[in-house]
């Protein structure tokens, strides 16, 4: 079966926002005109097509990122199907506890909507998502959403855009009204205006240019017109010679590829909830962001050789994918959402998963719609479908054609900084626990499990109290499990500050079959965030080539129950470089011992430290807080790295210590009377004081 859509007609984008500025709204007007859904919902009642956990409906947020297919035929072709278009909408989420999904999700989407509140402008989660878009290259154009709200300005939201996150912003259209004035847009290429019409604002009628805007749009016309021929050298070769007679084909040519190269970023406006402007901006998606034809051929390495390789997308090519989430679905089971890279996925077909060098058959594979998932026998290079019933693939992974494979760069995840310890609440529960967990931790990789059921001394980590807080709202839903909940802890670290040496020997041989195993071992620091390193640096034999592995094992064993503390071990290189062993009894198990006993051992006189979260703030006040705010945040041991002015705002950005953040939300309410707002995420982790590494070894601070 041939494909249905050409490449360059094939759209893999995200709509990425700042909380409540409308992306979920967006997406429900993108589903309706797309024709998905036949029906509006409103956020507020909780019955939108995308959100469709039950937790994201009761807290009203987005926390999946699954992938819906629409079709767009651009508004000035409506009915012909030479130009309708696959768009395939990867849903990022908005919360702080989740950008890591907003992370994953720019992995595999070649171009992004990003949606501001056309009253707040820039705020904290969109520069960091936007930061996310820059580290991908991500082309973007930008909604200025909300148009009809009191207060809403295009012009103070455009300048936030163009002041904090980027000067490449340049307007494409202008708002007709404002507030609850709000009626329409002028599009600056073409200098027409449009209304729109009907229930759902579906009917888009062309109106002559409000008289008193003629002025206005003419300047931000030319402002445009400028701005895309500093794109292109013949255009601005012409321009110089004094011809601004450009068609608004050539024009949309070259703008197409400056957004593509991230020279400039197309910014629309309107209001998603009254209607208004959405169809333009899903012309824009088809305008102005890239298909998977336009971006360089992917890059990978040779699992084998570690060479580099490239392999351009194109169907006939041998399969190269990326496994980017995997979803539990109560009616078919495991779903893994998978982007093709290059090549085509045949159902029946089977796969190499190049990450866990395991082969794989394809059973089924689903395209995946807001409402309703579509069994296809086929999926084409640079398409998003999901595979159902993989047994052995994560999120990250690489899966290839099994005679060609090749690994593509993972999505690097942040480490779990919260913990809680969780119990099951009866036997029953007990025996269910530990699969519920399982599965979870297998669709989420910010998501551990450490610790020992049976004794009850189980620790759930992730990236926030509210993440843990759903996570085990869904173990209840969806596997029956209850549990007790301790209080949130933060997730310390170990590590060490000096190199060291040490041996261990298990040795037993006093009656029945003995045991002999003994190694000796370097270990020394690494850089933070490197992990753990393992070299083995046995010459001449003396440990048997097939007793290396078991020595890695029992370290690494060792590193899960920590130095000093009870926490993990990280950022360290051990070398395995002598040892000896016995004919007879030496065993995997005795090497194994043997690793454990030398690395806790050497440990011990390697000054091992204590690693904690520090966590990057930034919180939004009115000015007249700003005092007693910064003196609360240099109580908590806090370090105030920048204060911005903002109309009636102050904006502070600080490092903190996890630690003394629990319970801040209501704090900061408290101190500032309830209009203050504040956004975290994970910066890195760092020594603690002796002081404090004394507390936490007594285990008297959380
Ligand atoms: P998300 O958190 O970014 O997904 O934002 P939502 O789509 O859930 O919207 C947050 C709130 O803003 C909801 O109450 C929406 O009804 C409202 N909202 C969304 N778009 C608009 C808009 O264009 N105008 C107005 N006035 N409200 C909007």
């Amino acid at each position: 079966m041939p494909r249905k859509y050409p490449l360059d007609r094939t759209r893999n984008f995200g709509i990425i926002a700042h909380i409540d500025a409308g992306k979920t709204t967006v997406s429900e007007r993108v589903l309706f005109y797309t024709g998905v859904s036949h029906k509006i919902g409103e956020v507020h009642e909780g019955d939108t097509v995308m959100d469709w956990m039950e937790q994201e409906r009761e807290r009203g947020i987005t926390i999946t990122s699954a992938a819906t297919t629409a079709f767009w035929t651009p508004t000035y072709k409506k009915g012909d199907k030479n130009f309708e278009c696959q768009l395939n909408l990867i849903d990022t989420p908005g919360h702080i506890d989740f950008t890591v999904e907003v992370k994953r999700s720019m992995r595999v989407l070649d171009g992004a909507v990003v949606v501001f509140d056309g009253v707040a402008g820039v705020e904290p989660q969109s520069e960091t998502n936007w930061r996310y878009a820059d580290d991908y290259k991500v082309p973007r154009i930008c909604f200025v959403n909300k148009l009809d709200r009191m207060g809403a300005s295009f012009e103070k939201s455009f300048g936030s855009i163009r002041d904090r996150l980027t000067q490449n912003a340049i307007p494409l259209q202008l708002p007709i009204g404002a507030e609850g004035n709000f009626s329409g847009v002028i599009d600056l290429l073409e200098m027409k205006a449009y209304e729109f019409q009907g229930d759902h604002g579906e009917n888009i009628i062309e109106i002559p240019i409000p008289e008193d805007m003629k002025d206005e749009a003419k300047t931000a016309h030319h402002k445009l017109v400028e701005k895309i021929v500093e794109n292109d050298d013949t255009m601005t070769e012409k321009y110089l010679g004094g011809d601004e007679n450009f068609s608004v084909e050539d024009l949309k040519r070259v703008l197409r590829k400056a957004t593509i190269a991230n020279t400039i970023v197309p910014v629309f406006c309107g209001s998603a909830l009254k209607n208004k402007g959405v169809q333009f901006v899903l012309n824009g998606v088809v305008e102005y962001l890239p298909s998977p034809m336009d971006l360089p051929p992917i890059h990978g390495k040779n699992p084998e050789t570690e060479e580099e390789m490239t392999r351009p997308v194109d169907d006939a090519q041998p399969l190269a994918a990326l496994a980017f989430k995997i979803a539990t679905d109560p009616y078919i089971g495991s779903l893994a959402y998978f982007r093709n890279y290059t090549g085509t996925l045949k159902k029946g077909s089977y796969i190499l998963n190049v990450t866990k060098n395991t082969q794989e058959r394809v059973g089924r594979l689903v395209r995946m719609h807001a409402n309703k998932r579509e069994e296809v026998d086929e999926v084409y290079a640079g398409e998003i479908a999901a595979i159902v019933g993989l047994k052995n693939t994560t999120t990250g992974d690489s899966l290839s054609a099994p005679e060609a494979p090749m690994v593509l760069e993972s999505i690097v995840f942040p480490e779990p900084v919260i913990g809680v310890r969780i119990e099951p609440k009866t036997k029953a529960d007990q025996e269910k626990m530990g699969l519920a967990l399982h599965r979870l931790a297998e669709e989420d990789p910010t998501f551990r499990v450490a610790g020992d059921i049976e004794t009850g001394e189980t620790i759930i980590s992730g990236m926030g109290e509210l993440h843990l807080e759903i996570i085990v709202d869904r173990m209840k839903r969806e596997f029956g499990v209850e549990a007790n909940v301790g209080r949130p802890q933060v997730a310390y670290r170990e590590t060490i500050n000096a190199e060291a040496e040490a041996e261990g020997k298990y040795i037993k041989q006093s009656g029945g079959r003995g045991q002999y195993g003994h190694a000796k071992i370097k270990m020394k620091p690494l850089e933070r965030g490197t992990g753990f390193e393992f070299i083995d640096a046995v010459k001449g034999g003396s440990i048997p080539r097939e007793f290396i592995p078991a020595v890695e094992k029992g370290i690494k064993e060792a590193l899960t129950k920590g130095i000093q503390a009870h926490y993990q071990v990280v950022d360290v290189q051990v070398t395995l470089y002598d040892g000896s062993f016995h004919e007879v009894d030496s065993s995997e198990m005795a090497f194994k011992i043997a690793g454990s006993m030398a690395f806790q051992e050497g440990a011990k006189r390697a000054k091992p430290v204590i690693l904690e979260p520090i966590m990057k703030i930034q919180v939004a006040i009115p000015p007249e807080f700003l005092g007693e705010v910064t003196g609360d945040l240099n109580s908590k041991m806090g370090r105030i790295e920048n204060i911005d002015d903002r109309p009636n705002a102050k904006i502070i950005d600080a490092k903190v210590p996890l630690a003394e953040m629990f319970g801040y939300a209501t704090q900061l309410r408290s101190m500032t009377q309830g209009r203050g707002s504040f956004t975290m995420e994970f910066d890195r982790y760092e020594i603690v004081p002796t002081n404090i590494a004394a507390q936490i070894i007594e285990g008297k601070r959380r």
